[in-house]
């Protein structure tokens, strides 16, 4: 990793925003989960599985884009290898990755799924100053997740945003006021999207003659007025690198209520063994959710929808807490075994959880209990590290031959073939 250091070091007077992003995000957790795409091509795509969402570096080293079709990437790099994207997998990691941040201050905002900004204005001289802060941040990240990010540190938003954006992958740059002339001079305003200027207004601008940052910072107010209305001002403001947007809390989002995950089969059946098995996958995951948010749970829900598409659901509410996928999948068999004999194929499997209280502070009476979180939690620890389900409870091994883990998307790298 190389430091960007351009300007002066931050005055105490100041303020200090970081701008955390995640390099190639998608792809990069999915080389991560899959140990065999790593150093490869890769494209994750959406639910169309057709467009590209995020390719990794090797893959943008042949020219591969987000947004291009599968078709198109692959005239360009035909040893492509596409992913379907896994949202919750993201998000889940995303929240890991702000626990880490919120180690150095509870001013972190998430801007986007891969994007935090933080204010470490009033914590930095806690941790060696803001350079040290990201340094830290970076080298945790990597060492937790085996991702990389690149860091941009200014005295506000706009500025922290560009530095972030300067060196990709694995930058860490520094950027003060000072800096900004000589910057702006030759960055067109279309760059300074992300920070306020969207493609339109950059297109206006074009229209009106203002090509670069600095162009924009020197125009007239009331030029910039006449066209944009009060939104003018605001413009010029980002072209002189200036902003005075606070960095909002931590926590303002709604409380995590439900845990679950839920899943349509890849056909419909009437087959118990085979639909045990989607359950057991669906409560393991639900599990390993819980535990990474640090919750228990005591409300098992069941949903299944028939090949008919009616449906059916059952909450049971139990007077102990739990948090592992085997215990789910105790309630949800419970709740389940009701329904049979089976009278319609099932089409898709939903499980959820709540009544949800925080893990810490349980007590755990009993010591094979204990024991048994301890393997619960060094398999949570195996997994998040070298990909999920590496060491997996035996059952799944009866559901792999199902060929089951692979259509349930808990191995959610598919690879699909040509
Ligand atoms: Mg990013």
């Amino acid at each position: 990793m190389e430091t960007f250091k351009i300007g002066n070091p931050v005055t105490a007077s100041a303020r200090t925003i970081l701008l955390v992003d995640m390099n190639a995000y998608f792809a990069s957790v999915e080389q991560q989960c899959n140990p065999a795409l790593r150093g490869k091509p890769v494209a994750v795509c959406g639910e169309g599985r057709t467009v590209i969402v995020t390719a990794s570096y090797e893959a943008r080293a042949f020219g591969v884009k987000t947004g291009m079709t599968l078709p198109e990437a692959r005239q360009i790099c035909p040893g492509l290898i596409p992913v379907q994207g896994d949202l919750d997998k993201y998000i889940e990691t995303s929240l890991r990755i702000h626990k880490i941040l919120l180690n150095y201050t509870d001013m972190v905002e998430v801007f986007s799924i891969d994007e935090c900004f933080m204010d470490v204005t009033a914590t930095q001289h806690l941790f060696g100053g803001a350079l040290n802060i990201a340094r830290e941040i970076k080298a945790e990240i990597k060492k937790e997740f085996g991702l990389l990010c690149s860091v941009g540190i200014g005295p506000n938003r706009v500025v922290s945003k560009i530095a972030g954006k300067m060196h990709k992958p694995d930058g860490l740059t520094v950027l003060n006021k000072e800096n900004i002339p000589k910057i702006f001079k030759n960055m067109p305003v279309e760059k300074l999207q992300g920070v306020g200027i969207g493609p339109r207004v950059a297109e206006k601008l074009y229209f009106i003659g203002i090509k670069t940052a600095a162009e924009l910072g020197e125009a007239p107010v009331q030029l910039l007025k006449s066209h944009f209305g009060i939104l003018g001002r605001i413009y010029k403001a980002i072209g002189m690198g200036l902003d005075d947007t606070p960095v909002a809390k931590y926590g303002d989002e709604k409380p995590v209520k439900s845990v679950g995950h839920s899943h349509t089969l890849a056909a419909d059946t009437a087959d118990i063994n085979v639909i045990y098995s989607y359950l057991l996958m669906l409560c393991e995951k639900t599990g390993f959710r819980l535990r990474g948010y640090g919750l228990t749970a005591r409300t098992a829900a069941l949903y299944v929808r028939f090949s008919d598409f009616t449906g059916f659901s059952q909450r049971k509410t139990f007077k102990h807490y739990f948090d592992s996928g085997e215990e789910i999948f105790k309630c949800a068999k419970e709740i389940f075994s009701s329904l049979l004999p089976l009278k319609k194929e099932v089409r898709l499997l939903g499980i959820s959880t709540g009544n949800l209280s925080a893990a810490a502070g349980q007590s755990f009476l009993f010591e094979k209990d204990e024991r048994k979180r301890k393997v619960t939690s060094a398999v949570d620890e195996i997994n998040t590290k070298h990909g999920d389900f590496t060491v997996k409870p035996a059952l799944l091994i009866t559901a792999e031959k199902f060929g089951i883990l692979e259509r349930c998307g808990i191995i959610s790298t598919r690879i699909w073939k040509k």
